[in-house]
């Protein structure tokens, strides 16, 4: 085969030569056979002028010169033969003439196959492929414009060289291998990496055969390689992507699975393998046997009807783990359709629920726990999403807000339930939730339509929800029957209260009878003394005036004394006052001043100068100072020190309280009793009843003050009570006023 290089384009400068050489040798030849009378058919070299311009392959001009010799030999034989036409020199013409006509003929015949050979190989240029044809050494012999293209070298550098040399082949299987098979069945093919002029590496996948002559010996190779480079690489990334998308779809946490539109599975990634479950174990009817029993049907008939109208499928039920244990799963599946609307494919993914339904379960439970607990405490909770005001409320919420179970709540059917002296009150809380307050605390009274009143106690948080969302959430108690309980507590301690005020009184007859015997035997002596004055000679009216001042200033004092008797005796309810704290204690040491000298007690009063104005119950307050001062003056009747002294202070140890200081100099307390001192019925006394200092603690403690007793260093026992101060304003109150006049007495 004549390499691709060989059959050239005519227009060619090697062409022009020829035709140039043909040209000389032509008019050489004619001259010596027109002008020399040689004896030989010396026009017979034509036929190399005819050889030479056929191998220019111009058919057209080959044709023309064939003519032009035949023509240049008749000339030159009648030129050169004019008078003997015939004879040999006839015959060396017609030889001549013959030689130039055959050698064109075969010369013309020629070149027409080497023209179809040529467009044959032209042929081989239009594939895209590259054709490279090399011999049994590997010496390439033809290298088609595909070949260029591939390669990068053209035909002439190809040409001549060692194929897997130039384009240094890396072969999938020795070399060996390739020429047995090649030998044995005149073809391979197979994917060979190649490298390029520029040597950049190529794929190309490569067929190859044997071509053999006539005898059947081999002659060459002809290859034939495509660029499979983007192929191989797109292949590599179709590769890669499918193995992601495998390596993804293992990682989903979930169990995914596809089916075909008959729903039976055909594929399921590697999370199944946690369960335990192969795809054998789901395929055909297969599944049913690790569906819990009583799931089965539904499941099936979930997906049945899912199947039937092609729609997403949402189904929960139990699976069993390959070590037999069920676990809940939420079996989801959505269908791939194709343009009509056919199911091609079905996907889904099961997701283990199984925490969550037991958290679901837990809170289920905790749930009812809590709305037991709300109900047994009579606590309900109660929700509201700031700014938009929506309301959420437990059962036990409901229940106190006297609706029925279910009722949605709103800021209205809660107002609804106020009681109508407290809306205004809770009207704020709602105001102040809506400003964002951090912390409400209220306690409120509820109306409900049957007319029944509650009491209750609303505390609330702002906080954020999960969703970012400002809101409260609080806790409504019903604090109706300790409301009630603590009132009817109070009734009975302020009873209790009364009873013992009534039997210290007892204990007291004698100072108080002495009270009011002296200003009524004071009143008869000044009395007579007035008679006497106004009944001598000369009534002496000013002494007797004098006198009877004195008779009006104790009958007083007496009437007093009575009616603050009469006051600690008679039961009443709670009367809040402000009142100064020294007044009380003035008046409870009178009430108790008789005991005291009878103990012959050195009293100190250091009463600060400063007025002191508490918020509380006379009555009750001076309840608690008489008993401290009846505790010492016993303490100290019991103690067998010689010196009896005893301080009763009034101060303000800090801005916001009173102090009441009552010190004696009495037995003492010890540390065993210093615990237990304030307890009811705690008595060291064969006839005591010990209510009266734990009376004291709740009287001081009701006014939101503290009492506490300690030993003396030296001896005797210290008894001191704080109250809150009351801001006075100035303004004088009717007990102010009654005071300030017994003061000013
Ligand atoms: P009672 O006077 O009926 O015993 P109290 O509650 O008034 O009841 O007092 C309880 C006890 O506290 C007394 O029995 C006494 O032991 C002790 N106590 C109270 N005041 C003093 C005091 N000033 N000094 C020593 N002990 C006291």
């Amino acid at each position: 085969m004549n390499p691709r290089r060989y059959l050239t384009d005519p227009r060619r400068p090697a062409s022009r030569l020829l035709l140039i050489l043909a040209s000389i040798i032509a008019v050489v030849v004619f001259c010596i056979d027109a002008l020399t009378s040689l004896d030989i058919a010396i026009a017979v070299l034509y036929v190399v002028v005819v050889l030479l311009t056929a191998s220019t392959g111009m058919r057209r001009t080959t044709v023309a010169v064939a003519w032009g010799c035949i023509a240049l030999t008749l000339i030159a034989y009648l030129a050169s033969h004019d008078t003997s036409y015939f004879g040999s020199a006839l015959a060396r013409c017609l030889v001549s003439m013959l030689a130039v006509g055959t050698t064109a003929y075969l010369a013309l015949r020629n070149q027409s196959s080497t023209a179809t050979l040529l467009e044959q190989v032209q042929l081989l240029d239009l594939t895209h492929d590259a054709i490279v044809v090399y011999d049994l050494n590997n010496v390439i012999t033809f290298w088609n414009r595909g070949a260029e293209e591939l390669y990068g070298w053209p035909a002439r550098h190809a040409i001549g060289k060692t194929i897997h040399d130039l384009v240094q082949t890396e072969f999938p299987v020795p070399v060996d291998v390739i020429s047995g098979s090649l030998l044995s069945e005149d073809r391979w093919e197979g994917e060979l990496v190649q490298t390029r002029s520029d040597e950049s590496l190529v794929t190309v996948s490569s067929r190859w055969s044997l071509w053999r002559d006539v005898q059947g010996r081999p002659l060459a190779i002809l290859a034939t390689n495509n660029d499979v480079t983007q192929r191989k690489q797109m292949e590599a990334e179709i590769m890669r992507q499918q193995r992601e998308l495998r390596a993804t779809i293992d990682a989903i946490p979930g169990m995914v699975w596809s089916s075909g539109p008959d729903g039976c599975v055909s594929f399921i990634n590697e999370r199944w393998s946690d369960m335990g479950i192969s795809l054998v174990n789901l395929r055909g009817e297969l599944w049913r046997a690790v569906v819990h029993p009583d799931d089965v049907s539904q499941l099936e008939e979930a997906w049945s009807g899912a199947r039937a109208t092609s729609e997403m499928f949402s189904h929960v039920a139990r699976m069993r783990r390959g070590d037999g244990v069920y676990r809940w799963l939420h079996i989801r599946g959505a269908p791939l359709m194709d343009e009509d609307g056919r199911v091609l494919r079905w996907y889904g993914v099961n997701t283990d629920i199984e925490e969550r339904k037991l958290a679901e379960e837990a809170l289920e439970r905790s749930e009812a726990f809590l709305a037991r607990a709300q109900g047994l405490s009579h606590t309900g909770s109660i929700g509201m999403k700031i700014p938009g005001g929506e309301m959420s409320w437990s059962v036990e919420a409901c229940r106190i807000f006297g609706y029925p179970p279910g009722t949605q709540p709103s800021r209205q059917l809660v107002m609804d339930r106020i009681h109508p002296e407290d809306a205004g009150l809770v009207h704020a809380l709602f105001e102040r939730a809506m400003r964002g307050e951090p912390h409400v605390d209220v306690e409120h009274r509820l109306l409900l339509p049957d007319g029944a009143q509650k009491y209750v106690h609303f505390v609330a948080h702002a906080m954020t929800s999960q969703s970012g969302q400002p809101e409260y959430v609080g806790a409504l108690m019903d604090v109706t029957e300790s409301k009630m309980t603590q009132e009817a507590l109070h009734r009975s301690m302020t009873e209790l209260a009364h009873a013992t005020r009534v039997t210290t009184l007892g204990e007291l007859t004698a100072s108080i009878a002495h009270e009011v015997s002296q200003p009524i035997s004071a009143i008869v002596t000044n009395g007579g003394a007035a008679l006497r004055w106004m009944t001598r000679d000369v009534p002496d009216w000013h002494e007797a005036s004098t006198s009877i001042e004195a008779m009006i200033r104790d009958a007083r004092r007496a009437s007093d004394i009575i009616r603050r008797i009469r006051t600690l005796v008679q039961k009443h309810d709670l009367q809040h006052a402000v009142l100064g704290v020294n007044a009380i204690v003035e008046e409870s040491i009178e009430l108790v001043r008789h005991e005291l000298q009878k103990q012959r007690t050195e009293l100190a009063v250091e009463l600060s100068a400063e007025p002191l104005y508490v918020l509380g119950d006379r009555v009750q307050l001076q309840q608690v100072v008489i008993n401290l001062l009846i505790n010492g003056v016993q303490a100290m009747a019991a103690a067998s020190g010689a010196r009896k002294t005893m301080l009763v202070r009034t101060s303000r140890p800090d801005p916001g309280h009173v102090l009441v200081l009552v010190r004696d100099s009495g037995t003492g307390i010890t540390d065993e009793d210093a615990g237990r001192l304030f307890n009811a019925f705690f008595t060291t006394k064969p006839e005591g009843m010990g209510m009266g200092l734990s009376i004291c603690r709740s009287i001081v403690e009701a006014h939101g003050g503290r009492i506490w007793a300690e030993s003396n260093e030296e001896h005797g026992a210290t008894l001191q009570f704080t109250l809150p101060l009351h801001p006075y304003s100035g303004r004088c109150t009717p007990d102010d006023a009654d005071e300030l006049s017994l003061r000013m007495e």
